[in-house]
């Protein structure tokens, strides 16, 4: 269990304990088998070489986690339109062409991909989920129900040729096996194609305090200096990189064969900031030292409101609410309002906490929402206001524990 990832040796360490948590996006529908979901370590490791990968403690078969899948960008309006401006972004600095064949790997329900056949219609999705697959598929979005490994890569590459744009956003950490992924895209990126890789970044989790954002599912928790090692080993080119405000702050790369593409100021900037920050030493060191300090934080404010009889149900049940509820406990909080059709009435894995539409508001009328999708603070609050006429107090456990009254 300590081989690395990325260097294959077996050389990595706990730095981070996060107890025991089941597979985060694993809904249960019953109530009992919520309660008695099986539960795995749930911790982070260092490599101790110079490769300084940092990965998820425990690795859980990829088939568990991702062939049903309930986390789907549309039901968020941030996010639609924020990978329609990728597909806008890709045209305007690189000019998408008719014959320009784009491929999504991760491509979830098309979201995506339908943002770009304003463009081109050799689009491709693919997506291990087979209900996500079959929504993209329904929708006439071309998607193919696998894992992306180097063998699909070079299949893809016979049938369809080579691709001028690869798109993957929040899936590369999705994998342990980073070297297959990595010659995968390798192959079926054209030689002045550009792969566009946005990730959960690093700096964004320890800058701020998010925890919540380590489970299963995510094997690799990258800086840029580690990503850039990486490419480097494959001959590609990381030629751009920005902090994006999606997901409390994703890491957005560019990559090319092509080396004549210069790399920008901001790459450089985040690199330097990267070195000077001591980000992969120092920096993430105090973060793990800082997440038993938020635990207490939290448990305290629950025990607090519980006595004073107050009641606290919780808005927003993406994964790291399951990591989050796990590791605090289930305190007081009886259950979690969310958008998601897919997953209203369903149970967060291992608890008793059951997700509710969230009309239920009007009635339940909760005196705190402990606000679980805290990146997505200001829509969730201009909902709760204006379409569920909410009046309480909103705790936002993350990066800072913070109370506001609406
Ligand atoms: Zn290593």
């Amino acid at each position: 269990m300590n081989r690395c990832f990325n260097c294959k040796k077996e050389s990595t360490e706990i730095i981070l304990d996060l107890g025991e948590s089941p597979i985060a996006n694993n809904l249960e529908t019953d109530l009992d088998e919520s309660k008695n979901a099986k539960k795995f370590p749930l911790s982070l490791r260092k490599c101790k070489t110079s490769c300084n990968h940092i990965q998820i403690g425990n690795i859980i078969d990829q088939k568990e986690i991702f062939s049903d899948y309930f986390y789907m960008p549309s039901f968020s309006k941030t996010l639609t339109k924020h990978l329609q401006e990728i597909s806008s972004d890709l045209n305007k600095r690189f000019g998408i062409e008719k014959e320009s064949l784009i491929i999504d790997i991760g491509s979830n329900d098309g979201t995506f991909l339908e943002s770009t056949r304003q463009y081109t219609n050799k689009i491709l999705g693919i997506d291990p989920a087979k209900n996500l697959a079959t929504i993209a598929n329904n929708k006439g979005i071309n998607t193919l129900n696998s894992f992306f490994t180097n063998d699909l890569a070079k299949e893809i590459r016979e049938k369809y040729g080579k691709a001028k744009f690869i798109v993957s956003t929040n899936t590369f950490a999705h994998t342990p096996e980073i070297n297959d992924f990595v010659q995968g895209v390798k192959n079926l990126i054209s030689n002045e194609g550009v792969i566009i890789i946005e990730i959960h970044y690093l700096g964004s989790m320890v800058n701020d305090n998010s925890f919540d954002t380590i489970y299963h599912e995510h094997f690799s928790y990258w800086s840029l200096e580690n990503l850039n090692n990486l490419f480097k080993r494959y001959d590609l080119n990381i030629f751009d990189a920005s902090i994006i405000p999606v997901h409390h702050g994703q890491l957005r790369i560019y990559i090319s064969k092509n080396k004549n593409l210069k790399k920008t100021k901001s790459f450089k900037k985040i690199l330097e900031i990267e070195k000077d920050e001591d980000l992969i030493g120092n920096k993430l060191n105090s973060f793990c030292k800082n997440v038993n300090k938020i635990k207490k934080e939290l448990v305290d404010l629950l025990e607090k409101i519980s006595n004073e009889g107050k009641k606290v149900n919780g808005y927003g049940a993406p994964a790291k609410a399951s990591t989050l509820i796990n590791f605090i406990g289930e305190n007081n909080l009886e259950y979690i309002y969310d958008r998601s059709e897919l997953k209203q009435g369903k149970f967060i894995p291992g608890t008793s906490i059951q997700i509710k539409n969230p009309d239920e508001i009007k009635k339940d009328k909760p005196d705190y929402i402990f606000l679980f999708a805290w990146n997505f603070t200001n829509e969730i609050i201009d909902d709760l206001k204006l379409n569920y006429n909410f009046k309480g107090k909103i705790i936002i456990p993350i990066p800072n524990l913070k109370i506001i009254t609406i």
